[in-house]
This record gives structure tokens, sequence and C-alpha cells, in this order.
């Protein structure tokens, strides 16, 4: 019986680490037959839940999915019987990889040995979440959901009436995720996903702006899951347009592409450059490049300058001089060299987002001052967070001043 199939009469409850992928991917499990749906808001009863569990050594987004589940948990109808949790893992150089066995060990402790933890892995670049039936329109899901998201950050800090661009969002979004749970053919989707994007971009073009001030473009990197989750970053994206910036997020497909790259580096590395994992890694990569080529389509126009980079492999170029990438793994390799790319796209300042104690964030930090450096003194700054609130406006304030700084020194430069 392989995964998908034990699924079956289980709801899967997904993490809300991004609101937009979070949906979309619910949709794509829908699209196989199973039920999906995103776990609870995080509240301060997340929080408090969580850290009955947890000793304050856990990152926060381990107290942050645990606290939802527990929320799931305690509802009165629950069946663990009928119930399995989405928690992916890594084999990386940080925590993430205890999260899975964590939150079992927790749910076992509290008497729902029957819950499924479901968890795929990026050592496989996630081939375990399924078959490719639906790993294909999981991917899709991704690709949607950061393009919407794209629409979203360029549009909103213009919009002359404040909710414009979050309704048009809202409105897309759901629209995306019907088109993306209806069962049929890959080339049946994929046609109704390229109506459903075009109708898309035509609200967000409808939406009133004022484009007469330029604002300082921050790019906005970190712990990927902090750096998504607006409860975690206490909504840093839309505080800091409230200051005066307009943010450029680095998106989830970049993860995905980089366990791909990460595992055919490996391959190599063990003697299966000439492999069938190796064949199965490039078809895939080919057909997920293809489909992303066809949904980004209709959004050229409005994407222009908003484009990410080409291959995963080009990040890694332009972190090579501070984190070699095949010698130190994981977010840190794609922070820095996000940082690089978005610096050479015209961001005008940086900001990691990551949880407390981060050892991804801990390391990019040391890092930062060489790049900032070598970056004529691009304003770089890592926000921690910890699940209790600290003057983030105060901060983000001085933060959009220095960006400023930069964007007019450039503009004379
Ligand atoms: S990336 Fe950072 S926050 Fe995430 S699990 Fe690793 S150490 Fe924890």
């Amino acid at each position: 019986m392989n995964e998908q199939q034990t699924l079956i009469g289980r709801t899967i409850y997904l993490p809300q680490m991004s609101y937009g992928a979070t949906r979309c991917v619910a949709a794509a499990f829908r699209s196989v037959g199973l039920d999906a749906e995103p776990a609870p808001d995080s509240d301060a009863e997340t929080l408090e839940l969580g850290s009955r569990f947890t000793s304050g050594d856990e990152c926060l987004p381990e107290r942050i999915t645990l606290g939802d589940f527990l929320k799931i948990v305690n509802r009165p109808q629950f069946d663990p019987k009928k119930a399995a949790f989405f928690m992916p893992t890594s084999g990386g150089p940080c925590r993430f990889g205890q999260y899975e066995g964590y939150i079992e060990k927790v749910m076992r402790q509290l008497g729902y040995a029957d819950v499924m933890i479901f968890s795929p892995s990026s050592k496989n670049a996630y081939q375990g979440i399924g078959d490719s039936t639906f790993t294909r329109t999981a991917w899709r899901a991704f690709v949607v959901s950061d393009l919407l998201q794209k629409l979203l950050l360029k549009t909103r800090p213009y919009e002359t009436r404040r909710g414009d661009t979050r309704e048009v969002y809202e409105q897309s979004l759901r629209a995306v995720c019907e088109a993306l749970s209806v069962r049929s053919d890959h080339g049946e989707r994929m046609k109704r996903l390229i109506e459903v994007m075009t109708k898309a971009r035509d609200r967000f073009r409808a939406v009133p702006v004022n484009r007469s001030e330029k604002r300082p473009l921050i790019g906005i990197v970190g712990e990927i899951f902090c750096r998504h989750h607006f409860f975690s970053n206490e909504n840093l994206i839309e505080r800091l347009e409230e200051h005066g910036g307009e943010g450029w997020i680095s998106d989830l497909c970049e993860w995905i592409l980089y366990t791909a790259s990460q595992e055919r580096h490996n391959l190599v590395r063990i003697g299966q450059r000439l492999s069938k994992a190796m064949l199965k890694n490039r078809i895939t990569n080919w057909v997920q490049r293809h489909d992303e080529h066809q949904l980004r389509k209709p959004l050229h126009e409005d994407l222009k300058g908003y484009e990410e980079p080409s291959t995963i492999e080009e990040l890694l170029q332009y972190s090579e001089p501070y984190l070699p990438p095949r010698g130190s793994l994981g977010e840190m390799v794609l922070n820095v060299g996000k940082t690089v790319y978005l610096h050479k796209k015209g961001a005008h300042g940086i900001i990691d987002i990551s949880p407390f104690t981060c050892m991804n964030g801990i390391i990019c930090e040391a890092i930062y001052p060489h790049v900032s450096r070598d970056l004529d003194g691009l304003p770089i700054r890592t926000f921690y967070f910890d699940g209790v609130a600290g003057d983030l406006d105060r901060d983000l304030g001085i933060f959009v001043e220095l960006a400023r700084n930069y964007q007019r020194k450039k503009r004379v430069a």
C-alpha cells in the first residue's frame, strides 16, 4: 500500500505555512480524491498549546505547528483514525528533521497513536508525497500560489483604496483552488488554470493604484515557515508596506527546486550520474519548468522586472563567494544567494525573517555584513521572532529609512 492509499478516509491537515499555498495544495489533494484542509489559523491559543509540550529549545515553527495540530485534537468530534497531520521533513543540518518524530511522540503521549503523521522528505525532493498525478498538480499549486502572491505584493502597496488588492487576491485564490481541485487530466487542468490566471491578472490590473512615488523595494528572505507565516512574523510585510516599503518575498518553489538540485548533486557524488533516479529527477525538473513557464505566460508583462532566477544554480553561484553551496547546505545558501540576486533586480534593502535561535538565521547574520559591503552598503537586517511581540514598527521604520537613503544614493550614482 502506498502512502496515498493509507490516506484514504482521513482528513489531511496542512500547517498554514503560507496562506495561499496551503489552500492550493489542499485543493491538489482533493483532485486525487483525498480530503484535505488547512490547519486552523494560528493565534494566542496556538502558542499556549504548543508551549505545553515544548521547552523553549525548539524553534518557533515547531511550537506553532504543534499548537495548531493540538487545536484540532481538542475539537469535540476529533477522531484520530480519521486524521492525518502533514509534516514534511528534511535531513538537513537543522532541527526541522526532528519535528515529525516529536509531533508523533506528543500524539502518542496524549493517547492518539492512531493519528497519522504524513511526512514526505526533502531527501528525495518530496517524491513520497504521492503518485505522479498528484505531485504534478501539487507543483502547479505552488507555482500559482507564488504567482498570486507576487501580484498581491506588487499591487497592494500602491492601491488607492485600502483592501481592494486583498479582495482581488482572495477571489483569485478561490478560483485557482477550484480549478486545481477538479478531477481531470493534466492537459485539461492546465487549460483551466491558464484561464483562471488570466482572469486573475485582469482583476489585479483593474485595481486602482497610484505609482507616482516609487517605494523602496525590500527583498524578504529567511526561514521558509516564519517568512511566509503571517502570525509567526507578526505580519511583517503588511507593516513594512505601512512604513512605505514594497516587499518581494522569496517564494516556495525556490525551496522545491533547491531540493531537486541537491538530489542531483548527491546522485553524482555517489556515482549515480547515469541512473534511473537521475533520469527521473531530470524529467521531473523539465516538466516542472515547462508547467511553470505555461502558468507564468499570461502574467509576463505584469511581472516584468520581478522575474525569479532562471535556474536554482544561478542563486547558488551568487552564494559561492560567501557560503560555498555544496559545503554548507539549506536555506542559508539560498538566502545569501537571493540577497545578491535581489540586489541585481533593484532591491534597496533585504530583510531576513528568522525564528529566534534559528541556525540558518544566525549564520546568515554573520555573513550579511560582507555581502552588504560588496553591494555598496545595501541595508540588510535579520529580524528574529519567538512568539513574543517586540517593537517591530520602530525597527521597520528605521529600516525603511535606511532603504530610502540607499534608493536615493542609487539614483544619483
Ligand atoms: S531552519 Fe531554523 S527554524 Fe527552521 S527548523 Fe531549522 S533551525 Fe529551526
